[in-house]
C-alpha cells in the first residue's frame, strides 16, 4: 500500500523530533517514524536522566568544544542556538536552570519530562508518529528521494513479516534521516542510517566509541572498585608528547577508568589507540600543590607528633581504598613510624602523588559511550540547511553526521539545532 505525504523524519530522537515539529509548524505533512515503541529513549538517560539540554558557553567557544569538524555547524548555529532553544522550551512550559560550566538542565532534574516535553510539541504541531517502524531503505526516483520502506513492529516487538525490504511504503519528496550514532543501541540507535545513507552513494566516516570508558593495565588496581576520585587532574601522554589536561573527577569501574576526565581524554585517545600508538594517563591527585608545596606539606606532617604511623599520613592524603595501593608503590610497611621515613621514600611517595600513571591499552565498546565519533561525511551536506548535496530531498541531521563533542550540553544542542534548521529549510524551501 502506498500513500503520498510531504515530509518523513526517521527517527524520533532530538534532531527527529524538532526537525518534524519545526517543519509541521511551517506548515508541511509531516509523518515521523520510529522504530522504538517510545520516542526520545535516549534523551530520557541522557545526563545521569537530567538531561544536560545545552551550554550557556558564546557561539565561538561553543563550537571549540567540538574539534575542527565544529565548523559546519556554525551555521545551524547563527539560526537556531543554545538562547533560541531555551526561549521553546519556556514557551512549552519546561523552564530550565545553569550549573556550573554552564550547563543547562530542566528545572525539574527530569530527563523524562523533557522527552514528554518534545512528544507532546510533536503532536501538537499535527506531525503524525508512528512508532514501532524501522525504516529499511530508502526510495529514489531520477535522483531525487521519494520515499522510504519500512517495516512495522507489534505491540510485543515482534517484526512485521517484510523481510529486508520492509513491507510498508510511504512516499514523499522529503526525507529525513535523524537515526542517531551507534551508542547504547538499547535505545533504538544502532547505526542504520549509515548504512541508508551510503546506499545513496553517501562517504560514512568510520564510527568509533567516543566519550566512552578507557582500559589499562592494572586498572582498577587490585581491591578498588568504584573509586572516585575528585578534584584530581588527568594528563594524557601520547607517544611520550603531553596532549590534553584535564581536571575533575576520575571513577575506577571494574573494567578500567571512567568519569569525566576519562570521558573527555577517550576522545582523543580511541583514535590513538587504533593507530597503535603508546599512550599514558598520569594522575596527579594533588593538582593544586606543586611539587615543592606538596614535598613542604609532607615534611611537615612526618613532623607532626599527631601523625605517628605511615598509615595515618597516608589516610590524610587519599581515600583510604588508595591506601594499599600507596603502600606497595612506596614499599613502606603500613605500621613503620613517621619517624623512620626517609628521604628516598618521601619522594618516592611525592612523585607517585602527582604522576600515578597507567598505559592505556583499549576502550569500551558503544554500548557504553556516549557518543559516535565518525558518520555522514559533511561536506557532502549544505550547512546552511542539512540537505544532502548528492540526493536532493534528502536531509541528514542529529549525531548521523560526522560531528561530535566533549560533554557539557554540546552534543544534544547539535542534534537540537540541526534538527531545527533541516525542518525549517525543507518546509521553506529557497
Ligand atoms: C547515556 C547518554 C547520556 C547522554 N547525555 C547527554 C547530555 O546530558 N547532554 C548532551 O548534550 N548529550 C548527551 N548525550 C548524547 C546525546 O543524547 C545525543 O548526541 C543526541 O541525543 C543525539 O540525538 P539524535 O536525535 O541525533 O539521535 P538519537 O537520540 O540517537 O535518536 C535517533 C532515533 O532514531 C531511531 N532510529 C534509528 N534507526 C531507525 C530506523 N531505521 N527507523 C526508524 N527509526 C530509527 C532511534 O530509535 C532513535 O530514537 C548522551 C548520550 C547517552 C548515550
Amino acid at each position: 500500500m502506498s500513500e503520498t505525504v510531504k515530509i518523513i523524519v526517521v527517527g524520533a530522537g532530538a534532531a527527529g523530533m524538532l526537525a518534524a515539529g519545526r517543519a509541521a509548524d511551517l506548515g508541511a505533512e509531516v509523518v515521523l517514524l520510529e522504530k522504538m515503541r517510545q520516542v526520545g529513549r535516549k534523551i530520557r538517560i541522557s545526563g545521569k536522566g537530567r538531561c544536560n539540554l545545552t551550554n550557556t558557553l558564546p557561539t565561538g567557544q561553543f563550537i571549540k568544544h567540538f574539534g575542527k569538524d565544529g565548523r559546519f555547524l556554525r551555521q545551524s548555529f547563527a539560526r537556531f542556538f543554545s538562547d533560541d532553544l531555551l526561549n521553546f522550551l519556556h514557551s512549552e512550559n519546561l523552564p530550565t536552570k545553569v550549573e556550573r560550566g554552564g550547563r543547562v538542565f530542566p528545572e525539574s532534574d527530569s530527563a523524562v519530562d523533557v522527552a514528554r516535553t518534545l512528544e507532546h510539541w510533536v503532536e501538537k504541531q499535527g506531525v503524525e508518529i508512528i512508532r514501532g517502524a524501522r525504516v529499511r531503505g530508502l526510495d529514489t526516483h531520477e535522483g531525487r528521494i521519494n520515499g522510504v520502506h519500512y517495516d512495522l513492529f507489534s505491540e510485543d516487538g515482534v517484526q512485521g513479516s517484510g523481510g529486508q525490504r520492509g513491507n510498508h511504503q510511504l512516499q514523499a519528496n522529503v526525507v529525513m534521516l535523524a537515526t542517531g550514532g551507534m551508542s547504547y543501541p538499547s535505545t533504538g540507535s544502532s547505526g542504520d542510517g549509515y548504512k541508508l545513507a551510503q546506499e545513496l552513494g553517501h562517504t560514512i566516516i568510520k564510527p568509533r566509541p567516543s566519550l566512552v570508558p578507557l582500559c589499562a593495565p592494572g586498572a582498577p588496581p587490585e581491591g578498588i572498585h568504584r573509586l572516585s576520585l575528585r578534584n584530581i587532574e588527568g594528563s594524557l601522554w601520547i607517544e611520550g608528547k603531553l596532549v590534553r589536561r584535564e581536571f575533575g573527577e576520575l571513577n575506577f569501574i571494574e573494567t578500567g577508568l571512567s568519569g569525566p576526565i576519562i570521558l573527555e581524554l577517550s576522545r582523543i585517545a580511541v583514535d590513538a589507540i587504533d593507530a597503535g600508538k603508546k599512550l599514558e594517563l598520569s594522575i596527579d591527585l594533588k593538582p593544586a600543590l606543586d611539587h615543592k608545596k606538596l614535598d613542604a606539606r609532607l615534611v611537615r606532617d612526618l613532623a607532626n607528633r599527631e601523625i605517628k604511623t605511615w598509615r595515618q599520613l597516608l589516610d590524610g592524603l587519599m581515600p583510604r581504598k588508595l591506601v594499599p595501593v600507596a603502600v606497595s608503590v612506596c614499599g613502606v610497611p603500613e605500621e613503620t613510624h613517621c619517624s623512620q621515613i626517609n628521604g628516598k621514600q618521601r619522594k618516592t611517595l611525592l612523585k607517585w602523588l602527582k604522576d600515578f600513571r597507567f598505559q592505556l591499552n583499549g576502550y569500551g565498546d558503544f554500548k557504553e559511550a556516549i557518543v559516535t565519533k565518525g558518520g555522514v561525511d559533511t561536506s557532502e551536506v549544505n550547512p546552511k540547511t542539512l540537505e544532502s548535496k548528492l540526493i536532493p530531498g534528502l536531509y541528514l541531521l542529529g549525531e548521523l553526521l560526522n560531528v561530535d563533542a566533549d560533554t557539557g550540553g554540546f552534543n544534544m544542542m547539535s542534534a537540537f539545532s540541526t534538527g531545527w534548521v533541516a525542518g525549517e529549510s525543507a518546509a521553506l524551501p529557497g
